[in-house]
């Protein structure tokens, strides 16, 4: 097996520790998800990590049915799972899967876009990975019965 280069161990270290890891760049300021040792805007090096909040915006997703997905994270998952895009509050983009959508009804859920949403690192098919969960929607007081 490939030996994984040091700044993506510690990449994975950090979704392990439940953190969501970026670099921002000290020369032209661009954030980004993952580290990587060389900034891909302005190609100067050194980047610095920092942890990036873990809010966004869901902005689309699709459905994505057992058949599509590789079998470790099948096992972990509940069959089909929505995966989406997440404008990170910090700037970056992040595809992954998301958590609290009804995947047997995408088109009204797809109404509901754009929708805020909270990165959890959760443990699926071996991996520490983030996962999108849409709070649940907020209950409508009721008038109590007399
Ligand atoms: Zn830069």
């Amino acid at each position: 097996m490939k030996e994984m280069p040091g700044y993506v161990r510690a990449f994975y270290r950090e979704l392990e520790a439940g953190r969501l890891p970026g670099m921002r760049c000290p020369h032209c300021g661009q954030v980004r998800l993952t580290y990587v040792p060389v900034c891909d805007r302005c190609k100067r090096r050194a980047p610095e990590p920092v942890e990036l909040e873990k809010r966004g915006v869901l902005t689309v997703f699709s459905v994505r049915q057992p058949w599509d997905m590789e079998r470790r994270y099948v096992r972990d998952l509940p069959g089909r799972v929505a995966v989406g895009m997440v404008e990170l509050k910090d700037g970056p983009t992040l595809w992954c899967c998301v958590d609290g959508l009804d995947v047997d009804h995408p088109e009204a859920e797809w109404e509901r876009l754009p929708l805020d949403v909270e990165i959890d690192i959760r443990r699926i098919g071996g991996n520490a990975i983030p996962v999108a969960v849409v709070p649940k929607a907020l209950q409508i007081l009721k008038e109590v019965e007399p």
